[in-house]
């Protein structure tokens, strides 16, 4: 059995614009890698000509589909969480669905955003990020839903910051990397990936500048992991780890 990794994103697209040459990098070596996303997208600014919510979050799921396929990820899901209102979601509920897929599927890695909210600072990003912290522990411990499942250790829980902002938005706090990824083999398909998003087309097209000035590289954070240890800088989010 290889390794496995988790990643958690708030919207369809958040797989490509925040994560994307992580999870190509990984899908391409060998990481089974599984994707759940906690809403259809259905509140977004860009409606791609959606009549309703429940039109533009149909689209979306679909868009992501093909974004994930285009990243090499086969294993994928959609929750029925509402866009833009993840903070008000019961967070302790949220939180034992996370840890019951932590615990069933056992990956080496979880990957998530940072407090901050990513790039954009989205409230759902920020929302995101303290769910799937408190599962990455909680998953582990023996007082937190002694129902959902066998308690697992995974390795490692990495949260996805950033070496520059986006021109012209509000800039986020960001958390300091550990890992620097080149993502320069996989650039290509992380862009292609974003352009399946149709409905989100606006957006493609407004950071395409940006990610070709600094986008050859992803920065991600070392937040815990099984062992102490002092914080290093790595190019990899699976090295040292074995199947
Ligand atoms: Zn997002």
């Amino acid at each position: 059995m290889g390794l496995k990794l988790l990643c958690v994103i708030a919207h369809p697209d958040d797989e490509c614009f925040a994560f994307g040459g992580a999870l190509a990098l990984a899908a391409d070596a060998g990481v089974l890698v599984h994707i759940v996303c906690l809403t259809s997208g259905q509140a977004g600014s860009y409606r791609g000509g959606a009549q309703s919510a429940e039109e533009l979050g149909a689209l979306r799921r679909a868009e992501f589909a093909d974004s994930c396929a285009v990243l090499g990820v086969p294993h994928h899901e959609v929750w029925d969480y509402q866009d833009g209102q993840l903070e008000f979601a019961a967070f302790s509920a949220v939180a034992a669905r996370l840890v019951a897929k932590i615990r069933a599927l056992k990956p080496n890695v979880v990957l998530t955003f940072a407090a901050d909210g990513a790039l954009n600072t989205h409230a759902d990003h920020t929302m995101v990020s303290a769910f799937t912290c408190a599962a990455y522990h909680w998953a582990a411990s023996p007082k937190r839903f002694p129902d959902a499942g066998p308690l697992y250790h995974a390795d490692r829980l990495f949260l996805q910051t950033s070496s520059y902002f986006i021109e012209g938005r509000p800039a986020p706090m960001p958390a300091p990397w550990t890992v620097t990824l080149d993502i320069r083999s996989v650039m290509q398909r992380k862009h292609e990936a974003f352009c399946r998003h149709t409905t989100q087309a606006p957006l493609v097209e407004q950071t395409a500048a940006m990610f070709a000035e600094f986008g050859h590289d992803e920065h991600y954070l070392l937040a815990a992991a099984r062992d102490p240890q002092p914080a290093r800088q790595t190019a990899s989010l699976f090295d040292g780890l074995e199947p």
